[in-house]
C-alpha cells in the first residue's frame, strides 16, 4: 500500500468511521488526491461524495464542489460538519455575514470544502476571488446536468469547462449516476475532460432485494407487504397519478401507518413540510408521484414500492435505487398489471413526441415489462439493460423462489392463432372472449363465432387467459398496438411457435402466494432486549437530531446503530471500532452512547432501563477503591460539576466519564500528558488543560510505578511522533493515531510481531517505524532500571 492510500484509509476510518472503501472508491481517491482529473459514473448510493471529500482533506486548500440543488448542498454540509469537517455552502440564501466568515475561513486555510451553485461559480466576481485562493480540487456533482439528453439540463453547467483553462493545475472530478453514452460524451466534452480517465462502477445494488407481483388489489397487497416485511420502516411508495397518491396515503394512514402524500399538486408549503418530515423522521412512509425523490438523500430508506409499473428500466432503477443507500438490506417491491401497461402505452402514443421518439419510449416500456414478466433473475435483466452481464443474484423473488414453469406451448398457440384469425385488430378482452366462446352480439356481428378458434379455450378462465396474454407480451411473441385501441398483433417471433418450431414455457397461471421474503431487515434483532436497545438508541438519535436540526442519519446511520446494539461498547476505545463513528462523533456523542449502552448492559435482565436523560444525569459514583485514586477522582469530578454550572451545560459536555477515569489512571503532570487522555481533543485540552493539570499535579508523584512507566513511554512516543511528523512534513495523526500510541505505551511490545498486533499498526507502518518504536519502548524499560536518559 502506498503512503497516500494509507492516509486515505486513515481518514476514511478516523473521520468517517468506515472500515473499508467500496468498489472503486480507493482508486478514485488515489487518482484525485494525486492531482489528476477524472470522471466517475457510479449508481446512486454508491458513495460518490467520499470520492472527493477524502481528497479534499488530503490536499492543501479548499475544495470547491458544484452542486445543482440547495437541499443537496445543505445535506452534504450537515453530514460533513457532523463528522467534524469544516465545510460550508454559499447560495442565494446565505446571509452576507456568513459569506464574509466563509471568505475568512478560506483565507486562513481552515475551510476544507465549499459547496456552490454553478451560476455562482462561473460568475466573474467569484472567479476573481478564486484567482487568489488555493483550491485543492473542483468537484462537479450531478455532472449529467451539463447535457441536454438528461432530464435535469442546467445551461450554466456547460460553462464549467472554463475551470480547465483558468485553473489548469487544479484537478477536477465530475460525478454522475446517469448511464447513457450521449450524456457521458457531453460531460467529457463540455467539462473538458476528454483526456481524463473514466471510472465506471457496477450498477448492481446487491443489498436491494427485488420483488415483483401481479396486481389484484394493489392497496391491500401493499399494506400486507409493509406489515409483514417492513413494519416500522421508512419507505417510499410511488403511484402513477396524484389521485392515487392521495388515495393510497389515506388508506395507509387509516390502517395505522405513518404515511404522508407528496405530489406536484400540493402547495409548496405542504410539499416542503412533508419532504422535511420524511428526511427527519424515522419510520415514515411517503406516497408520491415520481416528482418526489430528486435531491433526497436519506440513506436509511428501507423500501421503495411501486404501485404501478414505471415507464422504463431507467426510471425504475433510479426510483428503486433510493432504497438502502446505507448498504443495509432493503427492498424494491413492484406491483403491476396489464391495464397499467396499456395505460402507459397510451400515454406514450398520445404524448407530444415525434414518431422516432415514441418508438424509443415504447421499446423502453417493453423492456420494463419484460423485467416484470420474466421467470429468470430480475437483476440479470436489469443489469443487462445497463450493459452489464451477471449471474443469477440469489436475492430477488425469482432466485429465492424460482417459479415453476410448465409447457404452455399449446395455450400460446391457441392464443396466437385466435389473434391471427380475428385479423389482428382486436384488444385482449375481445380475443379472450372469442377463445372462451362467449356468446356476445359483437362477436356474432363480426362473424367470429364461426371461427375455428371460437371456444377452443373454454376450459381456462378469463384470468388465466389474461396471464397467458401478459406472458406472451413479455416474451415478445405479440404486441399491443397502442395507436389502435391496443389491438393485439403477432410479432415475427410468433411464427416459429405457431408452426410448432418453438416450445414456450410459462409461469403458473394461478398466482402462488409469494413465500414470506427472507432477508428481512428486522431479522437480526433476535432478542427482546436487543429490540429495546435498538428502540432506545433510535429515540436518542431522534432527540439529538432534533437538537441539532439535522436529519437522524446525519447523527449516524442504521448500520452504526446496529453495531452499537450488537457490540454494546464499554469504553471510548470500543467506540472507535464501531462502524460510522469517527473522532468527531465520538468526541461529541461518545459519552452519551456509552452511558446508554452500559445502562443496558447493567440492566441485562431487568425491565427497561432508566430513560437516557435520567441515566446521564444520574450522579456518578466514585468508581475507585484506593484512597489516592478516590481523592483525585472526586477533585476532578467536582471541578467538572463546577465548570458545567459556569458554562450552563451538562457535566458530560465538559468531559466524558472515561476521560476522568483516564486522568486518574495516567495522572498527567505535563501538558504533553494531556494529549494521551481519552476524549480530550485539542479543543478541550486547550480550554481546560490548565485547570486539569493544576488538579492532577499534586497527585502525579503518587502514581503507581507501572502507570508512571506507561506515562513515560507515552511522552516518549508523543515526542517522537512530533519529530517524525516534522521530518516527513506530515500531520501528526498520519504517523500514528493517538489511540495507537496509547496502545503501544500500554502494551509495551517487545517484538515486531507484538507491535503488529496493535490496532493501527499495519505492515507498512511496522516496516517504516517498527524499529524506532521498539527502540523507544525498550529504551524506556532501561530507564526504569534506574538510568535517567531524558
Ligand atoms: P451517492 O452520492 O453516490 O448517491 P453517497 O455519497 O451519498 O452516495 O453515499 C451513500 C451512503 O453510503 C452514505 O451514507 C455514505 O456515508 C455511505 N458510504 C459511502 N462510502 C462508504 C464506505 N466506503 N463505507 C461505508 N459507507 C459508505
Ligand atoms: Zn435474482
Amino acid at each position: 500500500m502506498t503512503k497516500q492510500r494509507d492516509d486515505a484509509r486513515r481518514i476514511l476510518h478516523d473521520v468517517f468511521g468506515y472500515p473499508d472503501f467500496r468498489g472503486r472508491q480507493a482508486d478514485i481517491v488515489d487518482t484525485l488526491a494525486g492531482g489528476d482529473s477524472l470522471t466517475v459514473l457510479m449508481p446512486t448510493g454508491g458513495g460518490k461524495s467520499l470520492c472527493y471529500q477524502i481528497p479534499a482533506l488530503m490536499r492543501e486548500g479548499v475544495a470547491v464542489v458544484v452542486s445543482p440543488l440547495i437541499a443537496l448542498m445543505n445535506d452534504q454540509v450537515a453530514a460533513l460538519r457532523a463528522a467534524g469537517v469544516h465545510s460550508a455552502s454559499v447560495h442565494s440564501g446565505t446571509p452576507p455575514e456568513e459569506v464574509r466568515q466563509i471568505a475568512e475561513d478560506i483565507a486562513d486555510g481552515s475551510l476544507k470544502l465549499l459547496y456552490v451553485a454553478p451560476e455562482r461559480l462561473v460568475s466573474e466576481r467569484f472567479l476573481r476571488f478564486l484567482d487568489h485562493t488555493r483550491v485543492s480540487l473542483f468537484a462537479i456533482d450531478e455532472a449529467h446536468c451539463v447535457s441536454q439528453w438528461g432530464h435535469d439540463f442546467r445551461p450554466e453547467y456547460q460553462q464549467l469547462g472554463l475551470l480547465a483553462e483558468r485553473y489548469p493545475q487544479v484537478p477536477r472530478i465530475a460525478l454522475t449516476a446517469t448511464a447513457d453514452a450521449e450524456t457521458r460524451a457531453d460531460i467529457r466534452h463540455y467539462l473538458k475532460l476528454e483526456q481524463a480517465p473514466e471510472f465506471i462502477a457496477s450498477f448492481d445494488r446487491p443489498n436491494i432485494r427485488y420483488q415483483v407481483i401481479e396486481k389484484n388489489n394493489g392497496k391491500k397487497q401493499l399494506l400486507d407487504f409493509i406489515r409483514k416485511e417492513m413494519p416500522g420502516e421508512s419507505g417510499i411508495v410511488y403511484c402513477l397519478s396524484r389521485k392515487s397518491v392521495e388515495d393510497v396515503a389515506r388508506f395507509l394512514s387509516d390502517n395505522g401507518l405513518n404515511a404522508i402524500p407528496y405530489h406536484a399538486g400540493l402547495s409548496m408549503e405542504i410539499r416542503e413540510r412533508n419532504q422535511h418530515r420524511f428526511t427527519r423522521e424515522d419510520n415514515i412512509i411517503v406516497v408520491a408521484t415520481v416528482a418526489f425523490g430528486m435531491g433526497i438523500d436519506k440513506p436509511d430508506v428501507r423500501f421503495v414500492a411501486h404501485l404501478d409499473m414505471p415507464q422504463s428500466i431507467e426510471h425504475f432503477y433510479q426510483e428503486s435505487g433510493r432504497a438502502g443507500r446505507d448498504g443495509l438490506p432493503a427492498a424494491s417491491w413492484l406491483c403491476y398489471g396489464m391495464n397499467n401497461f396499456m395505460l402507459l402505452k397510451e400515454r406514450i402514443m398520445e404524448g407530444g413526441s415525434d414518431d422516432f421518439q415514441k418508438q424509443i419510449e415504447l421499446a423502453k416500456l417493453n423492456a420494463m415489462f419484460a423485467v416484470c414478466e420474466t421467470a429468470e433473475c430480475r437483476r440479470v435483466l436489469l443489469l443487462r439493460h445497463f450493459g452489464e452481464e451477471s449471474a443469477p443474484c440469489g436475492n430477488c423473488d425469482n432466485c429465492l423462489n424460482p417459479p415453476v414453469r410448465f409447457d404452455g406451448t399449446l395455450l400460446v398457440q391457441k392464443l396466437l392463432s385466435c389473434i391471427y384469425r380475428v385479423g389482428q385488430r382486436f384488444a385482449a378482452g375481445y380475443v379472450i372472449n372469442v377463445l372462451r366462446g362467449k356468446n356476445e352480439d359483437w362477436i356474432r356481428q363480426n362473424g367470429h363465432h364461426q371461427l375455428s378458434t371460437f371456444g377452443i379455450g373454454a376450459e381456462q378462465s378469463d384470468k388465466d387467459w389474461r396471464a397467458v396474454t401478459r406472458q406472451c407480451l413479455g416474451l415478445g411473441l405479440i404486441e399491443a398496438d397502442a395507436a389502435n385501441h391496443h389491438a393485439l398483433r403477432l410479432t415475427a417471433a410468433a411464427k416459429s411457435v405457431l408452426t410448432g418450431g418453438r416450445q414456450v414455457w410459462l409461469r403458473p397461471l394461478k398466482r402462488e402466494k409469494t413465500a414470506a421474503a427472507s432477508g428481512n431487515t428486522g431479522q437480526w434483532l433476535r432478542t427482546e432486549r436487543e429490540e429495546r436497545i435498538w428502540q432506545a438508541l433510535r429515540s436518542w438519535r431522534a432527540a439529538r437530531a432534533q437538537d441539532e436540526e439535522v436529519p437522524a442519519y446525519v447523527i449516524f446511520g442504521d448500520k452504526t446503530l446496529r453495531e452499537l446494539v450488537e457490540k454494546l461498547p464499554e469504553n471510548l476505545a470500543d467506540l472507535h471500532d464501531i462502524y460510522g463513528l469517527g473522532e468527531a462523533k465520538i468526541d461529541k456523542f461518545g459519552e452519551e452512547l456509552l452511558t446508554l449502552c452500559q445502562s443496558f448492559a447493567r440492566h441485562d435482565t431487568a425491565g427497561s432501563p432508566a430513560s437516557l436523560t435520567e441515566t446521564v444525569k444520574e450522579p456518578d459514583e466514585n468508581p475507585f477503591a484506593d484512597e489516592r485514586d478516590r481523592r483525585l477522582w472526586q477533585a476532578l469530578y467536582d471541578w467538572r460539576q463546577q465548570q458545567a454550572a459556569n458554562e450552563n451545560t451538562t457535566p458530560h459536555k465538559i468531559c466524558a466519564n472515561d476521560s476522568l477515569l483516564d486522568l486518574v489512571h495516567l495522572t498527567p503532570a505535563e501538558p504533553i500528558d494531556l494529549s494521551a487522555i481519552y476524549g480530550l481533543g485539542e479543543v478541550r485540552a486547550g480550554q481546560y488543560g490548565n485547570d486539569i493539570l493544576t488538579i492532577c499535579r499534586p497527585f502525579a508523584d503518587s502514581l503507581s510505578d507501572a502507570a508512571k512507566q506507561q506515562r513515560e513511554r507515552m511522552r516518549t512516543l508523543l515526542h517522537w511522533r512530533t519529530a517524525t511528523a516534522q521530518a516527513e512534513s506530515e500531520p501528526e495523526h498520519k504517523i500514528f493515531s493517538k489511540i495507537t500510541l496509547r496502545a503501544i505505551a500500554a502494551k509495551a511490545p517487545q517484538s515486531q510481531e507484538a507491535l503488529r498486533d496493535i490496532h493501527g499498526v499495519d505492515d507498512d507502518k511496522a516496516e517504516r517505524y517498527g524499529q524506532e518504536v521498539l527502540a523507544l519502548i525498550t529504551g524506556g524499560a532501561e530507564k526504569d532500571d534506574g538510568g535517567s536518559w531524558l
